[in-house]
């Protein structure tokens, strides 16, 4: 970085964004546009040869969609980024050009939900699969990765628990592998981490949490880092001739920008999972205020998990950002501002407290949602990670005797008040 280069907090809300060229408009407009006219028929076909970059039809590409590529291209500190419909989608769209029937994927086993599901249900389905490990485990790690191993795959900032992964570990051993390290940054945020200066090949997010930040639209983003070598011979789908495209090869023809052109060219242009503008637009304005946001949702889980710590109804919290938690020396590295607002933690009575405590709060929402401005609570364990089997759960941090919340943006001190009346209510 040089001095030049401009701050976090003002890349956030400028990067990708300028004034409208032809009405002057200040803030990026919502071009809800199906499709673009084109010059004339020479523009036509140069844009549908990949000749010229430009617009065509709003499934590819949108000038509103695109305004938030480039942010957040620039907030990960990555060559290019693509928006997609949902979190899930972006996960889908990661590992569509570098898999086949046959391949596979090595995962952290502490995940999100829904993640697991994808990964250990559905995915089969396009003859892909996934090995899970628990990447604290190196040498774990490294005896599940095999030749027809495509991916390493984890979390900054692991849902539920809130655990830090080692990503410059993980780095090392997916780069020893010639594999893509990717990493699902939707807890940590580019604000928190950027996963591409630890080594992250392909970073994924599910805007609909912290970024968008209010709870208002769901959307997914992948960014690549622009660094990895697509010609090692493990990835045809970027290195060899694209029947679609009259044989062009995409890492030789875009270089760094190779992954973000075959997602936007292949990916969304045939799994058509794209992000509407509107809700482009509403992200856009969320991360306007994500660094103010985040250092708020952090100071706001210290002070939650530090009285629940103390009390004695508690049994343990897994907050990474308290002193006591095995991965506060990680947060150091990984994650120095903050530890971010999801966390569990348990009660001493158990699976039917936990229950009971959902059906008391009052100002916590209880929905299966996270990052945002209020506050959240849930029973993963019945809810989000009901799919899972019990040692499945457990592995994830969501045992039957945890409960999660996601910290809002409340004064603390009315979080920590309906905590208490909940847990005094369900005879915790
Ligand atoms: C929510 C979430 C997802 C899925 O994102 P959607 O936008 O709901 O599809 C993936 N990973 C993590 C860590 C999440 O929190």
């Amino acid at each position: 970085m040089t001095d030049t280069t401009p701050g976090f907090d003002t890349l956030q809300i400028h990067a990708g964004a300028r004034p409208d060229p032809a009405t002057g408009a200040r803030q990026t407009p919502i071009y809800q546009s199906t499709a673009y006219v084109f010059r004339d028929a020479d523009h036509a076909a140069a844009l549908f040869n990949l000749q010229e970059v430009g617009y065509i039809y709003s499934r590819l590409t949108n000038p509103t969609v695109a305004a938030l590529q480039e942010r957040m291209a620039t907030l990960e500190g990555g060559a290019g980024a693509v928006c997609c419909a949902s979190g899930h989608g972006a996960q889908i769209m990661a590992l569509f050009p570098l898999m086949g029937p046959g391949l596979n994927i090595v995962s952290s086993n502490r995940l999100y939900g829904g993640t697991v599901t994808q990964f250990s249900q559905t995915i089969k389905r396009f003859g892909w699969s996934a090995k899970f490990v628990d990447t604290d485990d190196l040498d774990a790690v490294e005896a599940a990765i095999d030749d027809n191993t495509r991916a390493l795959f984890c979390e900054t900032i692991a849902n539920p628990g809130g655990y830090i992964t080692d990503l410059d570990a993980l780095a090392a051993i997916a780069d020893r592998h010639g594999i893509p390290l990717i990493v699902d940054n939707t807890t940590a945020t580019p604000y928190l981490c950027r996963p591409i200066e630890h080594g992250a090949t392909l970073v994924v997010h599910s805007l609909t949490k912290y970024l968008t930040g209010n709870g208002t639209v769901t959307g997914g983003c992948i960014i690549d880092s622009g660094k990895f070598n697509w010609s090692n011979g493990k990835f045809p789908s970027m290195s060899e001739p694209e029947p679609a495209y009259h044989g062009l090869k995409f890492h030789e023809t875009f270089g760094p920008l190779a992954f973000t052109f075959h997602a936007i060219a292949i990916g969304l242009r045939d799994l058509g999972m794209t992000l509407n503008p509107q809700a482009a637009h509403y992200t856009l304005m969320g991360i306007e205020t994500l660094s103010l946001r985040m250092e708020r949702h952090c100071a706001n889980a210290v002070k939650v998990a530090e009285w629940l710590e103390k009390d004695p109804r508690v049994a343990y919290v897994t907050y990474a950002g308290l002193p006591s938690s095995p991965y506060y020396p990680r947060m150091a590295r990984i994650c120095p501002k903050g530890a971010s607002s999801l966390f569990t933690f348990s009660l001493k009575a158990g699976y039917e407290a936990c229950v009971k405590l959902i059906d008391s709060v009052e100002l916590l929402s209880h929905v299966a949602n996270l990052g945002d401005t209020r506050s959240l609570i849930i029973h993963s364990a019945s809810t989000t990670h009901r799919q899972l089997t019990e040692a499945q759960q457990i592995a994830a941090g969501a045992a039957p005797d945890v409960v999660r919340v996601s910290i809002g943006l409340e004064n603390p001190e009315d979080i920590i008040a309906d905590l208490d009346q909940a847990m005094t209510k369900a005879g915790a």
